[in-house]
């Protein structure tokens, strides 16, 4: 039976792989700060603890695991990670994670580390106009990323190449696009658009009015949960190391994001765009890469998994009240 190490498996992502593991038959160790706020986890072992403590790292990277997932990161929506006031903790937090987990997995012989970059370590430069982003792998240099946040991501895509090239440590690297979807954060000010739209149109009544950040014609693509994990493992089982994106081709603006939203609530919904933290102008996957390396790409529409989304988070509001 192979064994897998999921770091960062009490969050979105890391809770969806834990079980996407389970049911192809892995071994699985879970680590995390805390555990699955939505869900109860399938995994067979699940270790509380702090990996920017290289200690704690020492701990739960004791084997030369068949596959570790990289997940751990300070995280957090626009608000959090494009506000300012996070810059330290997240450079700090994220790198120290990093640098634990590449030098350990290293001096255990791990076979094979998968870590999820994002599509903030792009250029800024590049992602000025909302219609046309430019976003494809060869891009990422000369380095402009828009946050700390971004940073850090391209720093570790570097440090794992390092390993990769100095001590054989075997990688894969991906660049996340806002991945979405159920059981992920939905309130609390660390939620992403995707599910903070679902929640304030769950939350308003028919006819009524949310705020959307921004003028609202900045774009996005969002990719559901599901094909962000099979293209991880897709990536995983390929001999591509990356760094490759996993993300939709499908560009919205977000005051479309909001009315699509609606849509799919069966409400009407006026939208009124107030300052505060956007990010870029526009940002969308480019998928040339992934389908030239793993014959495969992201398919499913945006509406289908906003459905999705949009069910669980309106279960979650009524929950609530
Ligand atoms: P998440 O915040 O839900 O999950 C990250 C998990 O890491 C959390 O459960 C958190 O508790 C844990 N963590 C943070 N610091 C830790 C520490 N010191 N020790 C142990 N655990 C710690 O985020 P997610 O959306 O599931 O993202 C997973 C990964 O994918 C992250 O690396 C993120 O940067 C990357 N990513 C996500 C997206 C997206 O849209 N969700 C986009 C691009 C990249």
């Amino acid at each position: 039976m192979k064994k897998a190490l999921v770091c960062g498996a009490g969050g979105f992502i890391g809770g969806h792989l834990v079980k996407k593991l389970k049911n192809e038959g892995f071994w699985v160790r879970g680590v995390d700060l805390k555990h699955h706020e939505y869900t109860e986890l399938p995994a067979d072992e699940f270790i509380i603890g702090d990996l920017t403590d290289p200690l704690i790292v020492n701990k739960v990277l004791d084997i030369s695991f068949d596959e570790v997932y990289q997940l751990a990161a300070d995280m957090g929506g626009a608000g959090y990670l494009f506000g300012g006031e996070n810059d330290a903790n997240v450079m700090h937090n994220s790198g120290a994670i990093n640098i634990n987990v590449a030098k350990r997995a290293t001096d255990v012989g791990v076979k094979k580390l998968f870590y999820s970059s994002s599509a903030c370590m792009y250029p800024a430069y590049n992602q000025e106009d909302p219609d046309n982003p430019n976003c494809s792998e060869s891009s990422a240099y000369p380095a402009a990323p828009d946050s700390e946040y971004g940073w850090e991501k391209l720093f570790s895509e570097r440090l794992y190449l390092s390993f990769y090239r100095n001590y054989g440590l075997n990688v894969r690297i991906a660049r996340f696009h806002n991945i979405f979807g159920i059981e992920g954060t939905w309130n609390g000010g660390k939620e992403k658009a995707p599910a903070a739209m679902c929640r304030k149109v769950s939350e308003t009544p028919d006819g009524g009015t949310i705020e959307v950040w921004g003028d609202g014609l900045q774009t996005r693509s969002f990719l559901y949960v599901d094909e962000c994990l099979e293209g991880v493992r897709r990536l995983m089982d390929s001999d591509f190391m990356g760094p490759v994106n996993i993300g939709s081709e499908e560009m919205i603006s977000i005051n479309g994001l909001a009315q699509l939203v609606a849509e799919i609530a069966g409400k009407k919904i006026n939208i009124k765009n107030i300052s505060g933290p956007i990010g870029v102008r526009g940002r969308n996957s480019d998928n040339r890469l992934i389908k030239e390396k793993l014959g495969w790409a992201p398919s499913a529409t945006l509406k289908e998994g906003i459905t999705k989304t949009f069910i669980w988070i309106n279960e979650q509001v009524k929950k609530q009240k």
